[in-house]
């Protein structure tokens, strides 16, 4: 009965979410899950979880996981704050501190749940074109006034703004606020941490789906200074005081805490990165320089549609979007060296 949906329910277009078939053998690069399971110590923190902690409601303040974040990024508890996967906490973010911004400002092409957001917030959203190479427009965001949201690497092309480059954005104007959404931290790019010293208008959010292959696990956190992340708290006990369930609160505890895990897991993405990618190029594809777990490329002589479909037939899920300027482009998730090998023996049967 549509008639009690209220008029912002009416006026809503929701985020799509890349598929999830339940298909067996298909090899599933389409949503930027991991290659590898999750470090055996996260798992094992999470099989080893008492019984009493799930008769009890779990820490609603995740101390311990916000404590170790804190260890682990040379900051401390005030500056860290955990949610129900970076999705929430960007949620949070529009909610609790973009909306205080007259517009939101984000590159046109970037993480397709931004203007979704930006529309359940009321928020007017101004849209930076990438440049001609896809490329963040740095100049072009600093000559605007709104609140700036940018995935770094970026969401769909997985390249890259430098550290010096992100610097003169947020000194720019120092009021107004910059978040930063590293849900690809950990495949090569630099991290802006070490800039949360020197600005109070930058917020990083961070994600254990990708890095940590924990997708499933939904935890996310956040990195800011105490005010920005006070506010993020405000907006979360206002709604749900426990966002972060028990297995949830140990596991991204140690995972996070395993730090070979991720060194390892990462080298060998970046390693199936590379394969690909020189793979690509040589059958003729333009491929954007990746600093993420996934490459997003187009070739000169068949369309990202018959692409996208030819590969379905063979059993491989890409991403693909109808898009201006992106629709010929397929944006691959790197998985196994066996599954780069198929997908790069599939594509060489079609171009
Ligand atoms: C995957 C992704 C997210 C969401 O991550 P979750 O922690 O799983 O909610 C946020 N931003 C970007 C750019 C992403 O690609």
């Amino acid at each position: 009965m549509t008639q009690f949906w209220s008029a912002a329910t009416k006026g809503l277009s929701p985020y799509i979410p890349g598929e999830q078939p339940r298909v067996p053998d298909l090899i599933k690069l389409n949503t930027n899950e991991h290659a590898l399971t999750p470090s055996p110590r996260a798992l094992k923190a999470i099989a080893n979880e008492s019984p009493d902690a799930l008769r009890r409601y779990p820490d609603p303040n995740a101390t311990s996981l916000v404590t170790a974040i804190a260890e682990l990024e040379g900051l401390s508890p005030e500056n860290v704050f955990v949610g129900n996967g970076s999705d929430e906490i960007l949620a949070h973010t529009f909610q609790g501190l973009l909306t205080s911004a007259e517009e939101l400002v984000t590159p046109d092409i970037t993480y397709s749940f931004y203007p979704v957001w930006a529309s359940l917030y009321g928020m007017q959203h101004h849209k930076v074109p990438l440049k001609q190479d896809f490329s963040v427009d740095v100049d072009g965001l600093c000559h605007t006034n709104g609140a700036v949201l940018l995935a770094n690497p970026n969401a769909p092309t997985g390249m890259t703004v430098e550290l010096s480059e992100l610097e003169r954005l947020i000194s720019s104007k120092p009021e107004r606020l910059v978040v930063i959404d590293e849900a690809y931290f950990g495949f090569g790019a630099a991290s802006a941490v070490q800039l949360l010293g020197s600005h109070q208008n930058l917020l990083l959010t961070r994600s254990l789906s990708k890095s940590h292959a924990l997708a499933g696990l939904r935890v996310g956190y956040a990195l800011g200074p105490g005010d920005l992340i006070e506010g993020l708290r405000r907006i979360k006990d206002s709604f749900n005081s426990y966002p972060l369930d028990a297995l949830a609160q140990v596991g991204a505890e140690a995972a996070l805490r395993d730090t070979d895990w991720l060194s390892d897991a990462s080298r060998l993405i970046i390693e199936n990165r590379v394969f690909v990618s020189e793979k690509l190029e040589g059958l003729g594809f333009s491929v954007c320089p990746s600093q993420a777990n996934f490459l997003f490329a187009q070739h000169p002589n068949v369309s990202g549609k018959v692409l996208f479909e030819g590969l379905r037939e063979r059993n491989i899920l890409v991403r693909r979007w109808d898009y201006p300027r992106i629709d010929n482009y397929l944006r691959i998730t790197i998985g196994t060296k066996d599954q780069c090998m198929m997908l790069v023996e599939a594509l060489s049967e079609m171009v």
